[in-house]
């Protein structure tokens, strides 16, 4: 494993500058093209799973984390108050409550649940300064996140669904959990809103890993303020421990916002929130790529994907032609020419790149590229179209194999 902290930086992923202050992280270009990626597959991933996206504002009234629970419960982790024309006004520690006004804003019948909101949004940690560092302990956190409003007969499947979502990204970003944890209230009497309706989300959650057939850890004392949760936990280099995707179970907070719907029997009832987050947010998913792949991302994520080498000056405009396609076909490609050194220096300079496509005299000639894959594989000049066509594939397959020897359907698919 590598430490996202070091190798961050000197990949030009991410940065920081004292004046902006500790614990806010910038992303430079190849971070911000990383996190992009992210952004479009859990987008994907969350529309086909029929979730519905908002945008809510990183700012509101204090009095909402009065009702939501946040300003008894999790002051120390809130940034203080801004008073704005004798308004408080605060940052967000999280993104449930908006939701829950969001829910509320209009009538919701049983026929809309269950009733899936997503969002990437921004919600804000007041960390002490001794704690920062990285991407993994920040002050300005952008969270994959989002509520499921269902009736009480949906929360299993719904819960399950989620952690369904978890598993598959995970396959897909080429990383593995440490464990699961189901995360439960300590037991020294802080149960928001009654034991009873812990013990509900805790039945129904261990049922979700049981059917799941997944091992995990059942612990005292991490669970959200307002219900337990499952947490897949990864690890970085020194082994420390941090909670990535989660899938929580919550009766409390509907009953703080008065949540309702109306029912088939036409009278109202109460919803349950099932919060979930698939990759947690931007920074630690970023952090977390790096300490597993290195520079060495599934290509899918690769912040360049195509390096052209045209082989000699002869071939330049051959090479620019072939890097404008790919740009165009979607993919992230740069022309590395003979200006920046050999031909084997180029090739080393750009190990970490999946693709690297040389173009010498007889490509050229032909329109073919000679395709190095990053795993060594050296293949054979085809033309470049194919070429192109077969690593927009594999691309937007959004999964680790760089290469498949026959893809389905591909070589009868226009170049
Ligand atoms: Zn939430």
């Amino acid at each position: 494993m590598y430490d996202h902290r070091k190798l961050g930086r000197e990949l030009g992923i991410f940065d920081t500058d004292p004046l902006i202050g500790a614990g806010l992280p910038y992303l430079l270009p190849d971070g911000a093209a990383i996190r992009h990626a992210l952004e479009e597959y859990i987008r994907e991933v969350e529309r086909r799973a029929g979730y519905q996206h908002v945008y809510s504002p990183v700012l509101a009234k204090r009095e909402l984390y009065d009702i939501s629970g946040h300003w008894s419960h999790y002051r120390d982790g809130m940034y203080p108050p801004m008073d704005i024309g004798g308004e408080q006004v605060v940052l967000r520690p999280s993104l449930c409550p908006h939701h829950a006004l969001i829910y509320r804003s209009r009538t919701r019948s049983y026929r809309d649940l269950p009733l899936r909101m997503a969002e990437l949004g921004g919600q804000y940690r007041s960390e002490l300064s001794g704690v920062l560092g990285g991407l993994t302990r920040v002050r300005a956190i952008h969270l994959n996140d989002a509520h499921i409003f269902c009736a009480p007969d949906q929360v299993a499947a719904e819960a399950a669904a989620a952690l369904g979502l978890i598993r598959q990204a995970y396959r897909d970003l080429g990383i593995e959990p440490a464990r699961y944890r189901l995360s439960l209230a300590s037991h020294d009497g802080k149960y928001v809103g009654g034991r009873e309706m812990w013990d509900r989300a805790a039945a129904l959650l261990e049922q979700v890993l049981a059917d799941a057939g997944v091992p995990y850890d059942a612990e005292e004392g991490e669970a959200a303020f307002y219900g337990p949760k499952i947490d897949v936990q990864i690890a970085d280099s020194a082994e420390r421990e941090a909670s990535m995707s989660t899938v929580q179970i919550d009766f409390y907070l509907p009953e703080r916002f008065g949540l309702e719907y109306v029912g088939a029997d036409g009278a109202r009832h109460r919803p349950v929130m099932v919060h979930r987050s698939v990759i947690g947010s931007a920074e630690r998913a970023i952090a977390h790529l790096i300490d597993v792949h290195g520079g060495a991302f599934p290509a899918w994520l690769a912040p360049v994907q195509v390096a052209v080498l045209p082989v000699g000056e002869a071939q330049g405009r051959e090479a620019d032609a072939l890097a404008r396609r790919a740009v165009d076909a979607g993919l992230r490609a740069v022309v590395a020419g003979p200006e920046s050194g050999s031909l084997g220096a180029r090739i080393h300079a750009g190990r970490l790149v999946p693709y690297q496509a040389v173009i010498g005299a007889r490509e050229a000639a032909a329109d073919e590229v000679a395709l190095r894959l990053r795993d060594g594989r050296r293949l054979s000049a085809m033309p470049a179209g194919e070429a192109l066509a077969r690593i927009g594939e594999r691309v937007a397959a959004r999964g680790t194999e760089l290469w498949q020897a026959d893809p389905v359907g591909c070589l009868a698919a226009p170049g």
